[in-house]
């Protein structure tokens, strides 16, 4: 079981998008649970103020370093130990499949999520133990690189997925891309399905999707075969 905690002005935002398809019915199976806590309930701000004028000038607004840490010690007060805290930020390293297993291993994760030019300094440098990002692009929250996050690692807690296999068939799995898949009909437009799948020879399949993985990795992800033409010596 893993609890996420997601620190954001946008709650509604957060909950709609995780609460629905795989990851709703691991919820109501309680494989995982995700709450969005509202930044903006924290503030001692008697006008709900969250954000504030950058020192030194500069455009945009930041977010204060109070009413995060106050939401961050609601969720810390309640669960066992000192929780990772993953601040989602473009500065943060580059997003992973094996993050993600690593990940899936923890009971508690703390998401913070954040928004016009990211939050001050100080309360950063007291909570986070991970700065991670998605990619080499700027977005104006960090709602989505959060829920992208937590779909990835959900898929990967015992449960989630109903085929325990797979997660480990799947591109990345092995530093190879998934072979090509098909469903009925037999013939689309006249492209047939590649006879070997029909042959019922569970071997040949399985010789036939490996050597098509290493293909589509070769091709299309030069760097990942790379690294593993590199393990096969
Ligand atoms: N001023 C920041 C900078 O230059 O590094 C960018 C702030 S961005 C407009 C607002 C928030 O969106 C960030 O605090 C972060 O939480 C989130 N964000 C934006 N791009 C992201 C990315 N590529 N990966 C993860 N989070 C991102």
């Amino acid at each position: 079981m893993v609890n996420f905690h997601v620190l954001t002005l946008f709650p509604e935002m957060v909950m709609q998008g995780l609460h629905t398809s795989i990851l709703g019915r691991a919820v109501g199976k309680q494989y995982i649970s995700i709450e969005a806590v509202n930044i903006r309930d924290y503030t001692t701000d008697k006008h709900g103020k969250v954000d504030d004028y950058t020192y030194g000038g500069g455009a945009g607004m930041l977010m204060q370093a109070q009413p995060v840490y106050d939401a961050y010690l609601s969720v810390a007060r309640k669960v066992e130990g000192k929780p990772r805290v993953i601040y989602v930020t473009p500065q943060g390293k580059t997003f992973h499949q094996e993050m993600a297993n690593e990940l899936a291993k923890e009971e508690e994760l703390i998401f913070l999520c954040g928004h016009y030019e990211g939050v001050d300094e100080r309360v950063l440098e007291e909570i986070v133990t991970d700065y991670v990002s998605i990619g080499d692009y700027v977005l104006t929250g960090g709602e989505l690189p959060a829920m992208v996050m937590i779909d990835a690692i959900a898929r990967l807690v015992p449960g989630v997925l109903h085929n325990d296999e797979s997660a480990m068939t799947e591109s990345f799995h092995n530093d190879l891309l998934e072979y090509p898949q098909y469903s009925r009909p037999e013939v689309w437009r006249d492209k047939r399905v590649p006879e070997i799948l029909l042959s019922g020879n569970h071997a040949k399949v399985d010789e036939w999707r490996l050597a098509q993985s290493i293909e589509r990795t070769k091709r299309l992800r030069p760097d990942l075969y790379e690294k593993w033409a590199g393990r096969q010596t």
